[in-house]
């Protein structure tokens, strides 16, 4: 047997899926993809960061710090300096630009460089004994000469003859000196000149000193550079004097030497090179120190422990960083204050251009160079050097909006995208769902319609039909029956057409068929009429329809025949929802520009909720099956489409259990508005 398929109601839950789900599903990637983004960024910073900490740490920083060059140029122009008394100072030594400490010891532990500094020239007696009898007699008597006041005239001689005879050592020096001072005291200062140049000219393997151990050819040169003739500084002689001069206070230092080289007239580029070298002397006398307390034994790792960099106090809150190497078995000890380092270190950072973002923190031998971390965390710790830690670079990200805020604009973008796309589908969704439902509401009306309209018409033609074949079947009928039938036949007809009339009506307005005859109406007469006519009607429930009229009448610009159907439509529903044996009040009333039509019942009302859905078409009231009074749902719909059409209004004003009156309001001339 055939079971007919059971009509499934439609639902909206696979069109929504299929609006919500895709969406909901870009919106999750996108999200993810964002995050992803995220962890991404992170990933590439810490990459970097290590990057830039090794580059630093294998590349630069060594690089920069790296003093070997600088020892082997800072020692080659010494000894050229010092191997040439006439030569101009070697520049004190330097690292990337900034002054730099230098010392050189030996395996011994003694000072190779700069100088040893003694506190007072040593005095060196005369060696005599290398002299020949004859030549000591001269000498003796030249000296005799010299320093008793009686015999001046004869020392210049005896003097002269010393300078000239094979002397070995000072003593010719000595003679020449003696012998300039005697002419210069005895006002001959060209003679004078001659002498102590001789002595500035003597034998250049000789250091001739005097017997209290003063440098000669630094004596002489003295006196000569304050005679007239060598005032000019510019001139080459007063240079290569300044120059000899410069040379034997710096390579010969002692408490003098800075004596010496304040009565220079050009002492500049000497007094930065004896500094230089008091900053060397310094230098060893710490390493010095340092080694006493490390006590290194000869242990691989104590050799290399030697020769690792570290810091030593200078005593005045300074510190300097010794970077320590072997040259020829002894030791060369080239330093750098902090504060040198810390510009090197700086330099360094910014000749690498990393990007502003990271921060670095340089140590160097343990102590923090140049400090630019805050409490980011460090994306980066590299280490170089084992004995002692020669670099630490640690890099972290110091300005983590400025390095996400690139990206921060395109997640912000995107974010915007995600909902914006997400508020479009879900509008789609709610309107498609409002269609869905109105859809199915309309759909559920009209069969409510098609079952109401059969029903409406079945019963009253099958009364019809049963009076008219009881007629029929009758050979005398009973006149009053005959009566009484014919007026029923006669109403329930009048219903159908009216029904008919009603559902025709609303096709011809929904296919935009239905006109209007606008003409002056006498809405008085028509209310009066439309009364008496629905008065039959309510006599069934012994209801009395009472017309009442306010204000002057005034003839309307009007569909009369339409505005009858509204009518009829009303007392009909009033009618319909009055308790048997009570009144329906249909009035008129008419204002300076409208007139109102109204219908009043005392009835079972219409809750508030429903007062603008009864307009709809096909809405009735109630379950389909529980509903008592005939209707197919359309009066109501059609009352407004008239009203409408006469640029009117119509509204309800009701509450359960207390009656219910409608009100029709349309102006005067229905061109007015
Ligand atoms: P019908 O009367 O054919 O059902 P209508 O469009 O005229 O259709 O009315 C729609 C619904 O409004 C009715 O089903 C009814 O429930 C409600 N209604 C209309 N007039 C009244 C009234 N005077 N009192 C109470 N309910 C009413």
């Amino acid at each position: 047997m055939h079971t007919p398929r059971r009509n499934r109601k439609p639902t909206f839950l696979w069109q929504g899926m299929l609006i919500v789900l895709p969406a909901l599903m870009m919106a999750g990637f996108g999200l993810w993809s964002l995050r992803q983004d995220r962890l991404f960024a992170q990933l590439e910073a810490t990459q970097q960061a290590q990057k830039i900490a090794r580059d630093l740490a294998n590349v630069f920083l060594p690089g920069a710090f790296n003093g070997e060059t600088v020892i082997a140029a800072a020692l080659a122009g010494d000894s050229a300096a010092a191997a040439n008394p006439d030569s101009t100072p070697p520049d004190p030594v330097t690292l990337h630009g900034e002054p730099a400490l230098l010392c050189l010891l030996n395996a011994q532990g003694q000072l190779l460089h700069p100088p040893v500094w003694k506190d007072y020239p040593e005095p060196e007696p005369l060696p005599t004994e290398r002299l020949t009898e004859d030549q000591l007699a001269l000498w003796t008597a030249a000296e005799d000469a010299v320093f008793s006041s009686s015999e001046t005239n004869a020392a210049p001689a005896l003097l002269t003859r010393v300078m000239e005879g094979d002397y070995p050592g000072s003593f010719p020096a000595l003679a020449a000196y003696q012998l300039g001072v005697i002419f210069q005291v005895a006002g001959n200062e060209a003679e004078a000149a001659r002498c102590f140049e001789w002595v500035t000219a003597f034998n250049q393997t000789e250091r001739p000193v005097s017997e209290g151990g003063l440098p000669l050819r630094l004596e002489a040169a003295l006196r000569l550079l304050q005679m007239p003739q060598y005032a000019n500084p510019k001139s080459g002689r007063a240079r290569a004097l300044t120059a000899l001069i410069g040379n034997e206070a710096i390579r010969h230092p002692t408490r003098l030497s800075i004596q010496w080289l304040a009565a220079l007239p050009e002492n500049a580029a000497w007094m930065a090179l004896w500094n230089d070298h008091e900053n060397g002397r310094i230098l060893a006398e710490h390493w010095r120190q340092w080694e006493a307390e490390w006590n290194f034994n000869s242990s691989a790792t104590a050799a290399a422990q030697r020769l690792a960099w570290h810091w030593l106090p200078t005593g005045d809150g300074r510190e300097l960083l010794v970077m320590p190497t072997t040259t020829d078995g002894g030791i060369a000890c080239l330093a750098l204050t902090d504060e040198s380092a810390a510009r090197i270190a700086r330099e360094t950072v910014r000749s690498l251009q990393t990007p502003a973002w990271f921060g670095m923190d340089i140590e160097v031998a343990g102590k923090s160079l140049h400090l630019e971390t805050n409490d980011s965390p460090v994306l980066a710790d590299y280490t170089k050097g084992t004995a002692l830690p020669a670099f630490r670079v640690k890099v972290s990200l110091v300005d983590s909006a400025a390095f996400h805020s690139g990206r921060r604009t395109r997640t912000l973008w995107m974010g915007a995208l995600i909902g914006l796309s997400m508020a479009a589908v879900l509008i789609g969704f709610a309107t498609a769902w409002r269609a869905f439902h109105r859809q199915q509401q309309l759909s559920e009306m009209k069969t409510n319609f098609v079952s109401s309209v059969s029903h409406e018409l079945r019963a009253p033609i099958a009364s019809v039909r049963l009076m008219a074949e009881e007629l029929t079947h009758q050979d005398r009928p009973d006149p009053s029956k005959v009566r009484e039938y014919h007026s029923f036949i006669a109403q329930e007809c009048r219903r159908l057409s009216g029904l008919i009339e009603n559902v025709l009506d609303f096709s011809r307005h929904e296919q935009g068929r239905k006109e209007y005859m606008f003409e002056s109406t006498d809405l008085e007469a028509l209310l009066n009429e439309t009364s008496k006519l629905m008065q039959s009607y309510a006599a069934a429930k012994n209801i009395t329809i009472r017309p009442a009229a306010q204000g002057a009448p005034e003839p309307v610009e009007a569909d009369g025949r339409a505005l009858q159907q509204v009518l009829v439509n009303l007392i009909d529903n009033a009618i319909k929802h009055s308790p048997q044996d009570s009144e329906v009040e249909a009035g008129v009333g008419f204002e300076a520009q409208q007139v109102s039509l109204w219908v009043e019942d005392h009835g079972e009302g219409i809750p508030a909720g429903e007062q603008q859905r009864i307009f709809e078409r096909f809405y009735r009231r109630g379950s389909e099956l529980r509903r008592e009074t005939q209707g197919v749902g359309l009066g109501l719909a059609i009352v407004k489409n008239v009203v409408e059409a006469h640029n009117g209004s119509v509204t309800v004003r009701s509450a359960p259990g207390k009656g219910s009156r409608f009100t029709v309001t349309i102006p005067m001339n229905h061109h007015s508005t």
